[in-house]
């Protein structure tokens, strides 16, 4: 033995690394048809076959049957999925679909006149910017970069350039047609077969198994396991008899209207979430204009009113406006027999914290790892779909607390959300914040990291809609606290706007490359998800 024989790597050679388990997994299971695609079908055939090469998968959707198209504003782990697991080449990736950055969401939200960056991904000293700032975005890195409008790209003193992306928790915003178009060019590089088909019914064998799909032009076709990712359809999970449970009581909205408006090159790095007098508004800023949805509910205005303030609120929008309506629930199955639903088809809850592609990449998580050995399992399913499920309710909990506690406007609708509003699940975190807050430096923290909607998002969400709260002592005193944010300042002073940071990566890819290298390097991510599982 010599000295190198025990460094890490190494070791890793002869004994297992730690953190998790290494089997690889089996299965009996040969093809897989996945129903739909949109992101969610395109995300998990490309995953399938990343994780069971052998695996046979073919996608099969319809081109007369458009894509929802309203997939944009995301979290951080859709670039990980991307870049990291799936292996896309993120200078392909900017050039084909051109996505800007999310630090984190603005919610023009809470208390007239107050607003708050919503940036669960990583909390910071909540607690000190609250007490000597008198607001929460002052608390991490990334809540005073948009605070200031600018971008983790700083200039040196030196007068180069240096990128900081690899130390900030950053999202996407995604023109989903262009994403969708992306993922489809990939699927044959990937090996993933494509079909063209309408699928107009499907023989169900015995209690709960999909047999054959029949499509439109007489085309039978049959697959061992199928993911319904056929959107708000669900053509496949209901078919079995899947019931939709709605979170009606909690989330009361049910329209979009979409727009968009030009930002003339003010390219702003975070969503926005504005409060409108019968729900609120999306701003969602691409590289080239500004996407807006106007969520509402119908049974408080028409969509003649909705767009009329829609109007007023944004004079320069263009004149195309787009519609689209939904229901807030979920089903209670997520894997029926042979069947998974992914994406739309299984829940879905309005866009307030972009959780829905956020969710299909856990549930392809969740897929990957529980992948059927037999068809014959039946407590996988069970567990799985329980785990699913809870899921969903927490996300309902969480949005629910945004209107119960928004006290911008006195509308009707506001007051029936602060009046009427179940918090379901989300209650019970309403009452532990009360008691003490921030829930995010509970003494587990010491060796997880955050997750995206769990007690940090709690946390951000309730100081910034200034719901009472017992406060932990702050680590810092003031004056500790106003060096260290003189210095962050100066250091911030020099952060580059979106465009000319946007503009740097085009012209410098390699800079591109080692920031999301030195990324997945440092472990920027979320634990426990899309590990390393082959
Ligand atoms: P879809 O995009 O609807 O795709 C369905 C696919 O199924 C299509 O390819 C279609 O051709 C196919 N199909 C359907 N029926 C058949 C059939 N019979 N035969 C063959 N093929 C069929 N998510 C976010 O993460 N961030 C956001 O900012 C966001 N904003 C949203 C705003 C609104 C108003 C809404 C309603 C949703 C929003 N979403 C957002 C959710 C977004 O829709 C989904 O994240 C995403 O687009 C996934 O959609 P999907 O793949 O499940 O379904």
């Amino acid at each position: 033995l010599t000295t190198e024989d025990y460094e890490f790597d190494q070791m890793k050679a002869l004994f297992a690394p730690p953190g998790f388990t290494r089997a690889r997994r089996t299965t009996t299971v040969r093809s897989v048809g996945v129903i739909g695609g949109g992101t969610a079908g395109y995300l998990t055939a490309l995953a399938l076959k990343r994780v069971f090469p052998d695996l046979k998968v073919t996608v099969v959707a319809s081109s007369k049957i458009p894509v929802i198209g309203v997939g944009e504003a995301t979290t951080p782990l859709l670039p990980k999925l991307l870049h990291s697991f799936l292996g896309l080449d993120v200078v392909e990736f900017y050039e084909k679909v051109r996505p800007t950055w999310k630090l984190g969401i603005k919610f023009v939200w809470g208390k007239p006149g107050d607003y708050y960056f919503h940036y669960p991904f990583e909390p910071g000293d909540l607690v000190e910017s609250l007490l000597y700032e008198g607001h929460i975005n002052g608390a991490n890195f990334q809540g005073r970069l948009m605070d200031m409008d600018k971008t983790p790209v700083l200039e040196l003193p030196d007068g180069t350039w240096r990128s900081c992306l690899h130390y900030v928790p950053y999202a996407y915003h995604l023109e989903n047609r262009r994403f969708v178009a992306y993922l489809a060019e990939k699927l044959p590089e990937f090996g993933v077969e494509t079909l063209d088909r309408t699928v107009i019914d499907a023989e169900v064998e015995g209690e709960d198994r999909i047999g054959t799909l029949i499509c439109e032009d007489g085309d039978r076709l049959k697959y061992d396991l199928y993911i319904d990712c056929t959107g708000f359809r669900a053509l496949l999970l209901e078919k079995l008899g899947a019931k939709f449970e709605s979170y009606g009581t909690s989330l009361v909205t049910n329209t979009a209207l979409t727009a968009r408006v030009p930002h003339h090159g003010h390219i702003k790095p975070y969503t926005t979430a504005r409060t409108m007098k019968n729900g609120w508004c999306w701003v969602i800023p691409h590289d080239d204009i500004d996407h807006l949805g106007y969520v509402h509910s119908s049974d408080f205005c028409s969509l003649e009113e909705a767009e009329r303030e829609l109007q007023e609120a944004f004079p320069g929008m263009q004149k195309h406006i787009g519609l689209v309506r939904f229901r807030s629930g979920r089903h209670d199955h997520f894997w029926r027999g042979n069947v998974v639903a992914i994406g739309n088809s299984y829940a879905f809850v309005e866009p307030l914290e972009s959780t829905a592609i956020h969710v299909i990449t856990e549930e392809i998580n969740v897929l990957l790892n529980n992948f059927p050995v037999t068809l014959e399992e039946r407590h996988t399913p069970r567990y799985v779909n329980r785990r699913v499920n809870h899921r969903w309710d927490q996300l309902r909990g969480f949005l629910a607390i945004h209107y119960k506690f928004n006290g911008r406007l006195d509308t009707d609708f506001w007051k029936f959300c602060r009046n009427e509003v179940d918090l379901a699940d989300g209650q019970q975190y309403v009452d532990v914040f009360r008691e003490m807050a921030p829930m995010g430096a509970r003494i587990h923290r010491l060796w997880e990291r955050p997750e995206c909607f769990d007690d940090a998002g709690y946390d951000t969400l309730l100081l910034g809609q200034g719901v009472e709260t017992r406060l932990m002592k702050p680590r810092y005193t003031r004056e500790q606290w106003r060096a260290r944010y003189e210095k962050g300042n100066a250091i911030l002073a020099t952060a580059k706007t979106h465009a000319q940071a946007l503009d740097f990566f085009a012209k410098n890819p390699d800079e591109l490359r080692r920031s999301v290298d030195l990324r997945s390097a440092s472990g920027m991510s979320f634990p426990g998800l899309l590990e390393d599982i082959m």
